[in-house]
């Protein structure tokens, strides 16, 4: 039989999890700490957390909050943010779960093309003469799905527009850690902060089960997104949260990313190659990290019902319309050419096999 190959989960596999030091850090978190993490309470998150994330960050504790994952975080924030009245803008395509996410919450979320080097700066400017949204929605480093990196220049030109327009920018940054090769380009709250709102996770660094993911933010936006919170969980889920920073305050999680590194850089290689190799004629976004690499297929490949036709051929695909947001004009989406492939849960066989069978179902 022909083995099924999944590049569909953009998750880490099973041999990402630190899983005895993190066996070690529950148990020294709750028995060390009892008193409050076994209690309601730490609506902002678990105190030392916020802590060791202030630091890191240079911002103040009262900018953080620490909840359960950062997806629920982004729900809180769009519900804040936005209403049945207003548009957010999102790169496209974007991250599926981000998309829906605002769509429930806001009128619109429309998309702006997403280029090598980021959102299209150009186009996110004319959109703004037409209409100026209640936040753009970036994913900066590593892009969920294409892989793209936004270009410093962009990243300047984006942070003033915000403040010249009033905007909020999200910029999601879950990836941003795992590097394989050149330079980290800044924050954008490193270039201006003031209409910043950075979000990330420990999901793709440590664990996705524990739900631990974080968001930066001026203190009142803070403060109205935790009392959201409130209302929605009570209180955010403590003993994981103590366990990272536990895991933390050991010194152990630099080592992790290392080791992530060191995982992921084969496959990251193996993907990107056999990409260019076996579809010479698709756009690739080859990126310098992260989970994902993604090709817009040329105009003329067979797409017609490619993700039936893979599983039927034992590759298993994502459709690429989902990642698409609502473009706003009229102009056509092209989802069906999209092919998001992510590549730390699969073997570098598995991706050699895999990009194969894509290019011969095209
Ligand atoms: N943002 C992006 C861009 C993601 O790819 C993901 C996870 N796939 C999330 C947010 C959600 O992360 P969390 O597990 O912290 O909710």
């Amino acid at each position: 039989m022909t083995e099924k190959i999944v590049f569909t989960r953009g998750v880490p596999p099973p041999e990402a999890f630190p899983t005895e030091q993190m066996g070690e850090c529950f148990d020294a978190a709750v028995r060390g700490d009892a008193a409050t993490v076994l209690q309601y309470g730490q609506q902002r998150g678990y105190a030392p957390l916020r802590r060791q994330l202030a630091e890191e960050y240079g911002v103040s504790e009262t900018e953080i909050l620490v909840g359960n994952g950062s997806l629920q975080l982004q729900d809180l924030v769009a519900s804040y943010l936005s209403g049945p009245g207003t548009v957010v803008y999102t790169e496209q395509p974007s991250y599926d779960r981000a998309i829906k996410t605002f769509r429930r919450r806001a009128a619109q979320a429309i998309g702006i093309p997403l280029e090598e080097d980021g959102i299209s700066v150009d186009r996110l400017e004319a959109a703004l003469e037409r209409e100026v949204p209640a936040f753009v929605y970036l994913v900066p480093d590593f892009q969920n799905p294409a892989g793209a990196t936004l270009s410093l220049e962009k990243r300047r030109r984006i942070v003033e527009l915000a403040v010249e327009h009033d905007f909020w920018v999200i910029e999601d940054v879950p990836y941003r850690k795992l590097r394989y090769e050149g330079e980290d380009l800044p924050l954008l709250r490193e270039i201006d902060a003031s209409r910043v709102i950075t979000m990330s996770s420990f999901s793709k660094l440590l664990s996705p089960g524990i739900r631990v993911g974080f968001m930066i933010a001026p203190e009142p936006l803070i403060d109205a997104v935790t009392a959201l919170g409130e209302d929605t969980y009570l209180a955010p889920v403590l003993p994981t949260q103590a366990a990272v920073a536990e895991f933390m305050g050991r010194g152990l999680l630099g080592p992790n990313i290392e080791r992530l590194k060191e995982l992921y850089t084969p496959r990251w290689k193996t993907m990107s190659d056999a990409v260019r190799r076996e579809l010479p004629d698709a756009q690739a976004f080859i990126p310098g990290g992260g989970f994902f690499v993604s090709v817009m297929l040329p105009e003329d490949a067979n797409t017609t019902n490619l993700v039936g036709r893979g599983k039927d051929a034992g590759l298993v695909l994502t459709p690429g319309a989902a990642f698409f947001a609502d473009p706003g004009d009229g102009e056509a989406v092209p989802g069906d050419r999209f092919v998001r492939l992510p590549f730390c849960a699969v073997t570098p066989g598995q991706i050699e096999e895999g990009v194969k069978r894509l290019a011969s179902l095209l």
